[in-house]
C-alpha cells in the first residue's frame, strides 16, 4: 500500500480539507499513476454535497483525471511506465452483461464501479478520486492521451468532453444542423466545440450575457441570452437538436419550444430536483427529450482521438488544491472559464 495525499470532505456540509489515503500496488492488470492534473466537474459538487443522495463520506471527488504510468502490473499490457494516460468517470463495471459487451460500462446491468463516491466490486471498499497524488486502476479502464494535447486540457475530456461528444455522436448531429447548447460552463463550452467540429450551426443559450464574445470566440455561430424572454419568441421552432448542460433547476418546455419538428433535445445536465414537463411541449411538434451519462470506454478513446485530430482540448484555468473551496462558489455562480483543473504538484508538495 502506497500512502497517499488526497483532499477529501467530510460529510455533505464540510469543505473539502486535506486527507490521506492508501492506494494497492498494482495487480496483474492493474496501472499505478501518478496524476498530474484533475479537472473539476460540477457532479463532484452534487455529490460532496450529497444533493444525489446515497454519498459515501469521507469523499476524495475527481473523475477528470490525467497522469503517467509510474507502475504496472505483471499481465497488464495496454500502457507502458510513462505513458500519458487518462481515467474518467468510473473505473470498473461488471464486464459481462449485454451494456459492457457492447462497449457501453456506464450503462452496466449492475452499475459502474464509480471512480470516486463508489464501492469497489471485490472488497465493497469505497472508492476514492483524483483530488489525490495517484491512483490504481485496472487497465482496461484507462484512457490513452494522444500526443499534442496539454495534459491540462485534456483532463476535462475524461467528463466534460465525453459527455458532450457521446449525444451528439449517438442522437445522430449532422452537419448543417441548428445545435443549441444550454448553459456555457464546462459541458457546455465541450458541446460548443464538438458541435462546431461536426459541421452544426451553433447558438449558445447562456443567463449570462458576459459570455456572449466568449461564446463566439469558442467558435458559436450565435448567441441569445435566456433572461431575456424576446429570445424564446425570436428563436422558436428553430433547433434541430438542443444539448442542455444546465446544473439547476429550469424550465426545460421553454427550451423543447425551440425545436423543430421531429427535434431531439438531451439532457446531460442534472439538476437535483425534479422538473414538470407540458406533454404538449413534445406531442404537439413530434420533439425527442432524451438523456445520456458519460460514454463508454471505446467512445471515450474515440473522442480522445477526435479531439487530437481536431485541435480540440479544454480551455482550462489551473488552480492550486488550496483553492477548490473558492472554486466551488466560483462554479456555483456560474463564474468558471470554462473549467477548473487541479495542479496535483499543490498537493504532492505533502507527499
Ligand atoms: P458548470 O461548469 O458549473 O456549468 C453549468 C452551467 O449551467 C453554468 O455555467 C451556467 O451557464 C448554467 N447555469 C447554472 N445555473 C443555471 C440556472 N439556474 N439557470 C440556467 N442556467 C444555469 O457545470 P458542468 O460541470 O458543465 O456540469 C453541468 C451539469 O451536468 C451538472 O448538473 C453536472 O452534474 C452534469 N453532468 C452530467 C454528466 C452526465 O453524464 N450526464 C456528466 C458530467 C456532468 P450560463 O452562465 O451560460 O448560463
Ligand atoms: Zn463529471
Ligand atoms: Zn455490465
Amino acid at each position: 500500500m502506497r500512502k497517499t495525499p488526497a483532499y477529501a470532505a467530510a460529510g455533505a456540509t464540510s469543505p473539502l480539507a486535506p486527507f490521506s489515503i492508501e492506494r494497492r500496488e498494482p495487480g496483474p492488470r492493474e496501472v499505478l499513476i501518478d496524476i498530474l492534473y484533475c479537472g473539476v466537474c460540477h457532479s463532484d459538487i452534487h455529490q460532496v454535497r450529497d444533493e444525489w443522495g446515497g454519498s459515501i463520506f469521507p469523499m476524495v471527488p475527481g473523475h477528470e483525471i490525467v497522469g503517467r504510468v509510474a507502475a504496472v502490473g505483471d499481465e497488464a499490457g495496454k500502457h507502458r511506465v510513462g505513458d500519458l494516460v487518462g481515467v474518467g468517470c468510473f473505473v470498473d463495471s461488471c464486464r459481462q452483461c449485454r451494456y459492457c459487451a457492447a462497449g457501453e460500462e456506464q450503462y452496466c446491468e449492475q452499475g459502474m464501479t464509480g471512480t470516486y463516491n463508489g464501492r469497489e466490486r471485490a472488497t465493497g471498499a469505497p472508492t476514492y478520486g483524483g483530488y489525490s497524488t495517484r491512483i490504481t486502476v485496472d487497465e482496461d479502464y484507462v484512457l490513452r492521451i494522444p500526443d499534442g494535447i496539454a495534459p491540462e486540457r485534456a483532463a476535462p475530456l475524461l467528463c466534460a468532453g465525453i459527455t458532450t461528444y457521446s449525444p451528439l455522436r449517438h442522437f445522430g448531429l449532422a452537419a448543417g444542423d441548428g445545435l443549441a447548447v444550454v448553459g456555457l460552463g464546462g459541458l457546455g463550452h465541450m458541446a460548443v466545440k464538438f458541435g462546431v467540429a461536426m459541421g452544426a450551426r451553433v447558438t449558445v443559450l447562456s443567463t449570462s450575457e458576459s459570455k456572449r464574445a466568449d461564446a463566439l470566440a469558442l467558435g458559436a455561430h450565435a448567441f441569445a441570452a435566456t433572461r431575456d424572454a424576446d429570445t424564446f419568441k425570436r428563436l422558436r421552432g428553430q433547433f434541430d437538436f438542443i444539448i442542455d448542460t444546465v446544473s439547476a433547476p429550469h424550465d426545460y418546455n421553454a427550451y423543447l419550444s425551440l425545436l423543430k419538428v421531429d427535434g431531439t433535445m438531451v439532457l446531460v445536465g442534472m439538476p437535483d430536483q425534479p422538473l414538470p414537463l407540458a406533454a404538449g411541449a413534445l406531442v404537439a411538434r413530434r420533439r425527442r427529450l432524451a438523456g445520456s451519462m458519460i460514454g463508454g470506454i471505446r467512445e471515450t478513446q474515440e473522442m480522445l482521438d477526435f479531439c487530437a485530430a481536431h485541435g480540440i482540448a479544454s480551455d482550462v484555468e489551473v488552480i492550486d488544491i488550496a483553492q477548490i473551496n473558492v472554486a466551488y462558489e466560483r462554479m456555483l455562480r456560474a463564474d468558471v472559464r470554462y473549467r477548473f483543473v487541479i495542479d496535483i504538484a499543490s498537493l504532492s508538495s505533502a507527499d
